[in-house]
């Protein structure tokens, strides 16, 4: 049986556990799983129908479509990863309502596509400009990966249908058209190669694998038009095998990277993966949040220098967290390596999970560490114009952030376990069930109990019985410090790293991890010079933050710092931090008409200040009790 999982490798140390095999019954990913299913996948739907993004299609099979098109270029592809997540839902729980919205969906698509495969509603119809006439731009190819992911999701999770059958079309259109010998062109977003390789995989389509090949390898070489951002803008600077770091737009560097992982597995091209591995070293090292977001720099929600991780004006778009989940996760099935899985928990707990609201029908687009005024309440009916607000949306211009949140929540099961040569390795927590088959025919079962991240207790239940042998690997988080395993009546403390317990296991028996999840103070390399003299507070996989609703006074946030000395204490979830109100005087700015530059060292003033405990939140949670501001990194009392 093939698994129903986004990424299959056809070699590689573990194999990935779809749908079939993982379960997750209710908890922190549970309750997101089914607002996701019970509330985004129709919100996303209504948006489409309500801007017109879905008749665009009808607009195109009816020949009544032009340049006067609702919707930026690349709003077919919201269309695709909504079928995506939607064939993810319907595979992982029978859903009747995502497998109709499947047909519905992709009936009006099929109409649209052309004889010869071509599909796209902003290009090639009516009096609109010519197919492929601005590949800087235009993201057609793009849109056509996103379809293709849909198409992989569709044939794993159900078998060939219209959605597998039209995809295989347009691959096959793209082959022709940009294959060996044809035009040499790339598009400016990648994703047509992610889309191509695993297409490839899904359906044994060698040629979609070597046209993904293909557009790696040309890009780099100044293929595509100069434009003011500069190519590095989208990766067209320097080939991918020989950058020694992700630059430029984030979502195509991660995207571009997730393929590159594809290619190199699938031609056991250890120089690119190599090449790779060091990218995302440096890259995390040194152009990545607490958050695990990525991408410092607005005006081309972009990576910045090395150390350029400015709390305020971070950008970390949810959809760079999905891709950075994208790369991670390709990483850690072709190198086994437990550093990729442990960046993959940190970006879903404060990333993805930041996103969505409780309700499933507003997001975050930009995600900053530290918001000095409250945002605008947001409006239920009105598209917000920009990524960034400090409330969460019901929906963007630019609505590329939803989608692809509720894609990763209906295939999240397919991210917490990993079959080995000897048994399962485990690497989310989550109250779950998680089946496999070794290689020598043995099926192995556990079932996993737990309350985290709120609580660090751990319990894996053995739900088969085999004679012979096998091996059982938690993994435990770099954060970990002090984690113990129980199992057979004996406790020993375990490492950060995979832990690993090999036996001939019996049905009900229980192995326990216990991570420690108590708050934690945390201290930033001081060359990230936005946040020298700050720290920030975590608890188990969760960033912790400041809120203004929490605070004595509406400016409070302003003035706050805390005792980095005294040890943070647990609270329902959170944590309470030992804390003054203690402004730096001795500047006129406060005043109005002053300046905040003096000739000495400014005075701390209030020392008469109480100390009090200031309540700090989990940041995937802020903003949820009305728009405030916040801050993640906290100045330390000196
Ligand atoms: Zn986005």
């Amino acid at each position: 049986m093939t698994e129903a999982c986004p990424v299959l490798p056809q070699r590689g140390p573990v194999r990935p556990l779809g749908l079939a095999r993982v379960s997750i019954a209710g908890g922190f990913w549970g309750g997101r799983q089914a607002v996701n299913a019970a509330a985004t996948l129709a919100h996303c739907e209504e948006w489409m129908e309500r801007l017109g993004w879905l008749a665009n299609f009808d607009r195109v099979a009816d020949g009544t479509t032009g340049p006067d098109r609702p919707g930026w270029p690349f709003s077919d592809s919201e269309v695709y990863k909504l079928l995506e997540a939607l064939a993810w839902e319907s595979g992982r729980t029978g859903d009747p309502e995502a497998e109709a919205a499947i047909k519905r969906l992709t009936a009006r698509v099929a109409r649209a596509q052309d004889q010869d495969g071509y599909l796209n509603t902003c290009f090639g119809h009516g009096e609109q400009a010519p197919r492929y006439s601005d590949l800087e731009g235009g993201h057609e190819l793009y849109n056509l990966g996103h379809l293709m992911q849909a198409a992989v999701a569709r044939v794993r999770t159900h078998g060939e249908d219209d959605l597998v059958r039209l995809a295989r079309r347009a691959a096959d259109h793209v082959c022709r058209t940009f294959g060996p010998g044809e035009r040499a062109g790339i598009c400016g977003h990648p994703e047509i190669e992610v889309g191509l390789a695993e297409l490839g995989r899904a359906l044994g389509e060698e040629r979609y694998v070597e046209q993904a090949r293909l557009f790696l390898d040309r890009r780099g070489h100044g293929t595509l038009r100069d434009i003011p951002l500069g190519r590095a803008y989208f990766q067209d600077d320097v080939p991918i095998r020989e950058a020694a770091v992700w630059r430029g737009h984030a979502v195509r560097a991660l995207y571009l990277t997730a393929a590159a992982v594809d290619v190199a597995v699938e031609r056991g091209d250890d120089e690119l993966l190599g090449a790779v591995e060091r990218q995302w070293e440096r890259s995390v090292a040194r152009r990545t949040y607490i958050t695990g977001g990525m991408g410092s720099r607005h005006q081309d929600e972009g990576f910045g220098e090395d150390w350029e991780l400015p709390p305020d004006r971070a950008y970390c778009e949810t959809c760079a967290g999905v891709a950075s989940i994208m790369v991670s996760w390709r990483l850690y099935l072709a190198t086994g390596d437990v550093r990729y899985t442990d960046l993959i928990e940190r970006t879903l707990y404060n990333v993805i999970a930041t996103s969505p609201s409780p309700d499933g029908r507003a997001f975050f687009y930009a995600n900053p560490l530290h918001q000095r005024a409250p945002g605008r309440a947001s409006d239920d009916g009105e598209v917000s114009p920009r990524a960034e607000g400090g409330t969460r949306a019901a929906w963007f211009d630019v609505s590329c952030c939803p989608t692809n949140v509720a894609r990763t929540l209906a295939s999240l099961e397919c991210y917490l376990a990993a079959a080995s040569d000897d048994g399962l390795q485990i690497h989310q927590y989550a109250p779950s069930t998680v089946r496999a088959e070794l290689p020598d025919g043995r099926r192995v079962a556990v079932e996993v109990e737990t309350g985290y991240p709120e609580t660090g207790t751990v319990r894996v239940r053995i739900a088969s019985d085999e004679a012979a042998p096998w091996t059982l690997a938690l993994r435990v988080p770099a954060w970990a410090a002090g984690a113990t395993l129980t199992e057979g009546g004996r406790t020993r403390p375990v490492d950060p790293g995979l832990v690993e317990v090999r036996r001939a296991f019996r049905a009900g028996e229980v192995v326990t991890l216990e991570l420690p999840v108590r708050p934690r103070i945390t201290w930033p390399d001081p060359r990230i010079d936005a946040v020298r003299g700050c720290v920030a507070v975590e608890r188990g996989p969760e960033v912790l933050c400041a809120e203004s609703v929490d605070l004595p006074h509406p400016g409070g946030l302003d003035a706050l710092v805390i005792d980095p000395h005294s040890d943070p204490r647990e609270d329902s979830g959170g944590a309470r931090v030992r804390a003054r109100l203690r402004p730096r005087a001795g500047t006129t700015a406060d005043v109005g008409g002053g300046w905040s530059y003096l000739a000495a060292r400014p005075d701390a003033a209030g020392d008469a200040a109480e100390w009090f405990e200031v309540p700090l939140r989990p940041y995937h949670s802020w903003a949820q009790r009305g728009p405030s501001s916040m801050r993640v990194w906290l100045p330390i009392h000196e």
